[in-house]
């Protein structure tokens, strides 16, 4: 049975050579954003599914500190991974605890969908109980441009699309890494360094951010603080649910989802032909891409083997681990097993 999902066929589509690539290796290294939002949605999964959210971001935060030290995060020469990490998790500490806060749902893996007699498309979103569909996405910002880039891309659109199924698309915005460190709103509070009680909030009452005089107290380096009372104080102040937002995308007319249903059976075919060798069965003897190398995010990961002097043999570098069996790039399926994607930048 020959398989294929928004992942692959979007890699197939950006270059031929990232996809070959990716069906027989992955990075030994996880890009930290990658490692954080995969453990975020093992954690909200979870949480859906009637676990304790304390419990599931603590399941989630010894994932991402496990991984870290066992796989290694991708990171600039000189930054400290072990400082980030604790700024990824404190991430992870308050999040699942606010996401419980909201109505979830029950959710599991969608089922695959027959494109041909041997070939299917993998439903990356969840189910719930009614069979819509629902994909977590952790963003940078939200703003209205990222929201239809994401509603425009195979995850969505094919999804949606081949199953026709309606999706609820939910966003969250995680803030972004500088200089070294994880800035996000969810571990950025605020106080008053003339009173002593150390009181902190998240914004005025107004709904204003807090200027001025007001200094950031980050949770990350805070030994003391509470987590249960900081999420839940990002909640009461009505913060928490500014960092989210809930997008219902509707199902195109029948004529739209017939025609994208046949681009993507015979794209299917070519990504099958490529796999089997019958076009080449060299990866480098594909032409590069070099308008995707620097991605729309971030750069591809396979850079140090296809701008190599000399053809490269990705089994004897460290730098590439080749792909297990039944390692799945989905949203994610039930969170043990998966292991998704390290390069993509959501
Ligand atoms: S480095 Fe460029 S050419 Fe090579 S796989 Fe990545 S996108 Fe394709």
């Amino acid at each position: 049975m020959f398989v294929i999902d928004a992942a692959s066929l979007t890699k197939f589509q950006t270059c031929r050579r990232l996809y070959l690539l990716s069906t027989a290796y992955h990075p030994r290294k996880w890009r930290p954003r990658s490692l954080l939002s995969a453990c975020l949605r093992d954690a909200i999964y979870q949480v859906s599914n009637g676990a304790d959210p304390v419990l599931a971001a603590k399941d989630a935060r010894l994932r991402f500190m496990q991984t870290a030290a066992d796989a290694g995060l991708d990171m600039p020469p000189g930054g400290d991974p072990y400082r980030l990490a604790k700024d990824c998790c404190a991430i992870i500490d308050v999040i699942p605890r606010c996401v419980a806060k909201l109505i979830l749902l029950t959710m599991q893996p969608a089922p695959d969908l027959e494109l041909e007699f041997d070939t299917h498309w993998r439903t990356l979103a969840w189910a719930d109980d009614s069979s819509a569909l629902h994909r977590w996405v952790f963003v940078d910002r939200i703003d209205p441009e990222r929201i239809e880039s994401e509603g425009h891309s195979w995850y969505v659109a094919g999804d949606v699309m081949l199953s026709r199924t309606p999706m609820t698309l939910h966003f969250v915005e995680l803030g972004q890494i500088r200089k070294g460190r994880m800035r996000s709103p969810w571990t950025q509070a605020y106080y008053l360094p003339a009173l002593r009680n150390g009181d902190y909030h998240f914004r005025a009452k107004s709904g204003a951010a807090l200027k001025g005089q007001w200094e950031t107290r980050y949770l990350a380096d805070d030994t003391h603080a509470d987590v249960n009372e900081w999420a839940g104080r990002a909640w009461t102040e009505g913060a928490a649910v500014t960092w989210m937002q809930h997008v219902n995308v509707t199902v195109p007319s029948e004529d739209a989802c017939a025609a994208t249903t046949q681009m993507v059976r015979n794209e299917a075919r070519d990504m099958r032909r490529a796999v089997d060798g019958q076009w080449s069965r060299e990866w480098h003897q594909y032409p590069m891409a070099r308008a995707a190398c620097d991605g729309p995010f971030l750069p591809c990961v396979f850079q140090p083997a296809c701008y190599a002097p000399s053809v490269v043999n990705l089994s004897t570098i460290p730098l590439y681990v080749p792909r297990g069996h039944g390692t799945i790039n989905q949203q994610l399926a039930p969170p043990s097993a998966t292991q998704p994607e390290r390069e993509v930048s959501a």
